[in-house]
């Protein structure tokens, strides 16, 4: 068995892997105290199940999940709430003091002992596995405690578990719905480190989710559940060829060495501007995977080549066959069928240059600043998330504009870039 390990982080990362839990537990059959209730399909629900669960005395099945927090007001409500008893207890982490949406004080000051306690249990959940493939951890970016502490737990992993996946779903920040001014430098510094600590990150933005519930969805003032709900179908689709048999993209590494032609540029979005606000159209992908769930006609994959030839302009025509798609038999509860598609587009560069813009505006004044050098921070770091930033904003450009033409000189630089890494 490939176990996959999950953790959540902070006010977003808890309350988006709380909801990621009650939808597959809905979709596996497992109810609030663990047990199988499964509707009939057991061997579908059950043959993986143990990529994200363990098997506990009495056959009930537990989220192989650690939940962090520097205070303990969100993870309160996950235990009062329906499923807060399927989560075993020693695997919630938290303090009382907060990170201030300071991503220093979650980086650096208040998380010392905790970050301990959060490795020990990661230490003792990857020693229960069997054969470990890898992490997912659910953070926002925005906050101090997902963000700063997140990326931390992120890097120490690494350290510790170099050749497993780390996989991240993480909350970009946007003023439309938004806690506080100094959300870009924390997400700045996050990215800083997710550039070289995470092998796979799917950018959920808060922009796009707001807009994705005013426009479309006519919500007139769209509330955290309203955009967690759309997450959590994502991070559904996503993980569902990870989590039922018989899949071609079954394990983290498949699904990234599709999806990643060069080692930075791993953050992906969805197809019609949907959980990013980046506009493909205005692109190109680099690669692409479209997940099918529920009984579909076995036309799947020639529809998919009629789209990709209708559309061949906006994929890179250097990357053949750089649409991947899967089906999986299972769709998700309450629909008959459903897809997911994971984008590697170069449009991505137009919501880090939002960030980036707005970090700049206030980093060029020096505003803000105080609360982070008052933690210890230099300013340096700053300035090199800020470049770090820019840069991958630049290196999505460069590829967005590559042709076959230039193609010898692009794979030199792209194998460069392999070996270095
Ligand atoms: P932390 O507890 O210190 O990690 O801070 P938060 O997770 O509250 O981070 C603040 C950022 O996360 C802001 O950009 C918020 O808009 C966003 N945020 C907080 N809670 C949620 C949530 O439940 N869903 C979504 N989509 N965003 C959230």
């Amino acid at each position: 068995m490939r176990e996959i390990l999950h953790v959540q982080g902070g006010q977003c990362g808890n309350q988006i892997g709380s909801k990621f839990w009650e939808v597959i537990c809905d979709e596996h059959g497992v109810d609030p105290m663990g047990r199988y209730q499964g509707d009939g399909s057991s061997d579908l629900q059950l043959e993986r199940i143990n990529v994200y669960y363990n098997e506990a005395y009495g056959g009930r099945y537990v989220p192989r999940a650690v939940l962090m927090d520097l205070e303990p007001g969100t993870m309160d409500s996950i235990t009062s709430g329906p499923y807060g008893q399927i989560f075993r207890p020693d695997n919630f982490i938290f303090g009382q003091s907060g990170a201030g949406n300071n991503w220093a004080k979650g980086h650096y000051t208040e998380r010392a002992e905790l970050i301990d306690s959060a490795l020990d249990v990661v230490r003792k959940e990857a020693e229960n596995c069997d054969c470990l493939q890898g992490f997912q951890v659910c953070q926002s970016l925005g906050g101090g405690t997902g963000s700063g502490m997140g990326t931390l737990l992120i890097s120490k992993i690494r350290e510790e578990y170099p050749d497993r996946m780390m996989m991240t779903f993480s909350v970009f920040p946007s003023p439309k719905v938004s806690d506080t001014v100094v959300e870009p430098y924390n997400a700045t510094l996050s990215v800083h480190q997710l550039v070289e600590t995470a092998d796979e990150c799917m950018v959920l933005d808060n922009e796009a989710l707001y807009d994705i519930c005013f426009r479309t969805l006519k919500l007139t003032t769209p509330s955290f559940g309203d955009l967690n709900h759309l997450i959590s179908a994502a991070m559904s689709g996503v993980t569902c060829c990870l989590r039922f048999p018989g899949q071609l993209t079954s394990d983290l590494r498949k699904l990234a060495v599709n999806l990643i032609p060069f080692p930075r540029l791993h953050f992906f979005m969805d197809a019609k501007n949907m959980m990013c606000a980046a506009d493909p159209r205005h692109d190109r992908y680099l690669t692409a995977s479209a997940m099918f769930r529920g009984k579909m006609t076995k036309e799947v994959d020639e529809q998919m080549t009629n789209v990709q030839n209708k559309n061949s302009s906006y994929f890179v025509e250097w990357i053949p066959n750089n649409v991947k798609s899967s089906v999986c038999d299972i769709p998700p509860k309450g629909l008959k069928m459903s897809s997911t598609f994971v984008g590697n587009s170069t449009s991505i560069h137009e919501m880090f240059r939002r960030v980036s813009e707005q970090f700049t505006a206030m980093f060029r004044r020096k505003a803000f600043l105080h609360w982070y050098t008052g933690e210890g921070m230099d300013e340096m770091e700053f300035t090199e998330a800020e470049s770090n930033m820019n840069d991958l904003v630049a290196e999505y450009q460069q590829y967005q504009d590559a042709t076959v033409e230039d193609e010898g000189e692009y794979e030199k630089e792209g194998l460069e870039e392999n070996y270095e890494s």
